[in-house]
This record gives C-alpha cells, structure tokens and sequence, in this order.
C-alpha cells in the first residue's frame, strides 16, 4: 500500500507521499500559501499558478511531492 495522496485542483493535481518525505520543509517555506500544514487539506493547488506549483515542487528534494498538468503538457520532471 502506498501512502501518496492527491490533491486535485482545477489546473493541476499534487501528489504526497509521506513515506517518501524527509522534512526538509522546502515546500511550507517557499509556497505558503499552497503548502500550509496548520489547515486541512494541507495542499491547495489552486493557491497559486499551476506553473509557479509546478516548479516549486521540482525543488522537493525527495520526490516526495509530484504533480500533473491537467492541461497534459508535461508532469514531474526527475533530473539527474
Ligand atoms: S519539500 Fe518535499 S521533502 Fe521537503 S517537506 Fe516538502 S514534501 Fe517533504
């Protein structure tokens, strides 16, 4: 069983999973408006631009959150 969880929005949907998560706490500092762990659900991913989610959590250092474009342009990219 996987822990991931999805948070659906109207132009993108965002992935969590827990397990995968190190607390580096990139995503509450960096979009606050979006990641917010003092509400419920703690992902609002109509609280900003589908682009501006979309690179911020490129920078999730774990993979632990990822997305999908509903318009199909293109979902996380791994580098390296
Ligand atoms: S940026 Fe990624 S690893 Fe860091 S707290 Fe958020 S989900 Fe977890």
């Amino acid at each position: 069983m996987s822990n991931q969880k999805v948070y659906y929005g109207k132009d993108i949907e965002v992935m969590f999973n827990s397990e995968v998560c190190i607390h580096s706490g990139i995503c509450v500092k960096g979009l606050p408006g979006v990641f917010d762990l003092s509400k419920r659900p703690w992902v609002n991913p109509d609280a900003d631009t589908m682009e501006a989610i979309a690179r911020h959590i490129d920078t999730c250092p774990s993979g632990a959150l990822t997305y999908r474009l509903l318009n199909g342009e293109y979902s996380t990219k791994k580098e390296g």
